[in-house]
C-alpha cells in the first residue's frame, strides 16, 4: 500500500517553523523487547536533523529525560514522561506540574523491586522520577495478569494513574498526558503529531485540528494512518525535502 497521498500533500503544506511532535518507540524506531537498547539508526537521525532544520521538532515520549537522552542528544526539543516534562533544545528539563509527591511515591514503590523480581521472574522495572514502569516482556500471560492486578491496587493506594501499554504497565502522574502538553506548546499553531500507542491517542483527541498520524494498526482518533515505522519514515523524508 503506497503512502496516503492526501497525507503527503497536507504534511508538505505544513508551514516551515511549525511544531512537529513525534513519539519515539514504535514511531521513529521499531519497538524492541529490550527498551534499554532502542538506539536510533543513522537513517532516522539524518531524517530528524533535516526536519529539525525546517520545523520545531519535538520528540514526545513516555520515557524520562535520562532515558531518552541516552538515545538522542540535546539538539532536539523533548516532551518526556508522557507530557509531565518539557525540555527545550539545549535547555533544562522542567516539570509542567507539581510532581514532588509522585516522585516520592515512585521511590517507595521502586524500593520494593526485589520483592517483585522474586515473585515475577523475568520482570524488569524502571523508576522514572514521576513514573514507575513494570516491563513484562519476560512474563507469561498468567504472571502478567497477576502483576497488572497488583499494579492496579498500587495505583489506587498511591493516587497515581494506571497505564497499560504493549507489554508494560505503568504508574503515572495523574492529570497530565502528551495531548495536554502538546496543546499548550503549539498554542494554536498548525502542527503534525504522530504516534503508535494508546498514550498518543490523547494527543490526537486533544489536537483534532492538527495533522495527526497513527503509526501501525488499531483503533485511532488520528486523521491519517501509516502502516509501520518504515512507511512513516517515507513521510518524514517527503516532509524534509526543501
Ligand atoms: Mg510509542
Amino acid at each position: 500500500m503506497p503512502l496516503d497521498s492526501d497525507l503527503i500533500r497536507e504534511a508538505r503544506r505544513l508551514p516551515r517553523g511549525s511544531p512537529v511532535f513525534l513519539d519515539y518507540d514504535g514511531t521513529l524506531v521499531p519497538l524492541s523487547t529490550d527498551p534499554e537498547t532502542t538506539f536510533p539508526d543513522d537513517e532516522v537521525i539524518s531524517v530528524m536533523d533535516q526536519l529539525a532544520g525546517k520545523y520545531q521538532l519535538y520528540v514526545a515520549t513516555g520515557r524520562s529525560i535520562p532515558e531518552i537522552t541516552k538515545f538522542l542528544d540535546s539538539r532536539y526539543n523533548f516532551i518526556a514522561l508522557h507530557g509531565a516534562i518539557l525540555k527545550p533544545r539545549g535547555g533544562q528539563p522542567e516539570y509542567v506540574t507539581d510532581a514532588g509527591e509522585y516522585i516520592r511515591k515512585c521511590d517507595t514503590v521502586y524500593a520494593r523491586r526485589d520483592d517483585f523480581f522474586r515473585r515475577y521472574p523475568g520482570l524488569k522495572m524502571t523508576n522514572k522520577q514521576g513514573g514507575v514502569v513494570f516491563i513484562m516482556w519476560g512474563l507469561d500471560e498468567k504472571a502478567m495478569s497477576s502483576l497488572v492486578n497488583e499494579a492496579s491496587l498500587l495505583a489506587l493506594q498511591t493516587g497515581m494513574e494506571l497505564y497499560r501499554g504493549k507489554r508494560i504497565v505503568e504508574l503515572r502522574i495523574p492529570g497530565v498526558n502528551k495531548g495536554i502538553t502538546i496543546k499548550k506548546v503549539r498554542n494554536g499553531a498548525p502542527a503534525l503529531i504522530a504516534g503508535d500507542d494508546a498514550t498518543d491517542e490523547d494527543s490526537f483527541l486533544d489536537n483534532p485540528d492538527a495533522i495527526t498520524v497513527k503509526v501501525g494498526p488499531g483503533d485511532t482518533a488520528a486523521r491519517f494512518r501509516v502502516r509501520d515505522v518504515a512507511e512513516f519514515r517515507e513521510l518524514l523524508k517527503a516532509m524534509s525535502e526543501p
